[in-house]
């Protein structure tokens, strides 16, 4: 049977332009993670992890991979909240019913092993902060200072935010928002059927203090079911409305819409510029869709397919043996 393997680093209204290389090579160190664990290669960094499948495995590896860069916004690259602090969010599932998601995180270096350990120890799917910060230092997971999570690229983008704000006096904020979102997510599918996706983020720029966007929300970030797994990053507010990602596996389920019809009925149904979409279906067919000006996203496959791309092109398309 074959593997597919998709990841992504955020949707924004930005070119990214002048970080391309290091976005590329960023997005293609990430993609080499999963793909190692799911060709079987290497089994992940994280442990214990015998009891998660390979699709699950890969997922947690490249979501990872992604927190310890900079350049997203999740884990060590997250965003500042209005006090000046961070709160991350994360969510891991799978199509077999298996799924735990964490809410609030300030100190966790990699906030989706909490939603993993949330998923394989607790009777439960969803836990916020403390109790769920807690529960993941309690299963020794490593934390990090807060200077860790402050970089000067995030703390220059919420400072001109909250200039931005002050001059929009009598405006909530949204436009200057626009341009400073993100969030990481994979999806994979394995050689055994299993299907499993994975979203981690910063949330939004100055968001208000205990804000919960759709990453943490079962359907809402990320849904993986018997036709496919789909992970969503964007106006976190917008996708919760349509519930983005859960409607994409029921329109396949209920209307028998293929992947790329489904993820075009339910991305044309939110407003230009709310984000983007990356799903693998039970055959390992991958759709990427944005309706942003960039969503840095990468995808690998058995068959030997191996793409990496910024904007709404892929630019780079490389054949890969195993
Ligand atoms: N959806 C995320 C949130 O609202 C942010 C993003 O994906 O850009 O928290």
């Amino acid at each position: 049977m074959s593997w597919t393997l998709a990841l992504h680093g955020g949707a924004e209204n930005v070119s990214l332009d002048e970080d391309r290389k290091e976005y590329k090579d960023a997005l293609a160190a990430c993609l080499d993670r999963g793909a190692s664990v799911l060709s079987e290669r290497s089994p992940p960094s994280f442990s214990p992890y015998a009891h998660l499948n390979i699709a699950t495995q890969a997922v947690i590896e490249t979501v990872m991979a992604l927190e310890d860069c900079d350049l997203f916004n999740a884990g060590h690259g997250s965003l500042f909240n209005e006090d000046g602090l961070f709160e991350m969010d994360a969510q891991v599932m799978d199509n077999r019913g298996h799924c735990g998601a964490c809410v609030g995180l300030s100190r966790i270096r990699n906030p989706i092993l909490a939603a993993e350990k949330i998923m394989s120890n607790t009777p439960h799917a969803l836990v916020t902060s403390p109790s769920a910060e807690e529960f993941a230092i309690k299963h020794g997971l490593r934390t990090e200072t807060h200077q860790y999570f402050h970089t000067e690229r995030r703390f220059k983008a919420w400072q001109a935010v909250r200039e931005a704000k002050k001059t929009a006096s009598g405006q909530d904020g949204a436009d200057v928002n626009e341009h400073c979102r993100g969030t990481v997510g994979a999806v994979a599918k394995d050689k055994q059927g299993n299907i499993a996706c994975a979203v981690s983020t910063g949330g939004t720029i100055d968001k208000m203090r205990g804000r919960v966007g759709d990453s943490p929300i079962i359907g809402g970030g990320c849904y993986a079911g018997s036709s496919a797994g789909v992970c969503g990053t964007g106006k976190g507010e917008v996708f919760l409305y349509h519930n983005t990602c859960g409607r994409i596996c029921a329109a396949m389920d209920y209307a028998g819409l293929s992947l790329q019809d489904a993820c075009e009925r339910e991305m044309s149904a939110m407003a230009a510029g709310s984000g983007g979409v990356i799903a693998i279906d039970s055959d390992g067919g991958c759709v990427m869709q944005h309706s942003t000006q960039a969503m840095p996203r990468a995808m690998q496959d058995s068959a030997g397919r191996r793409k990496i791309a910024i904007w709404k092109e892929w630019e780079e398309n490389q054949e890969v043996s195993e």
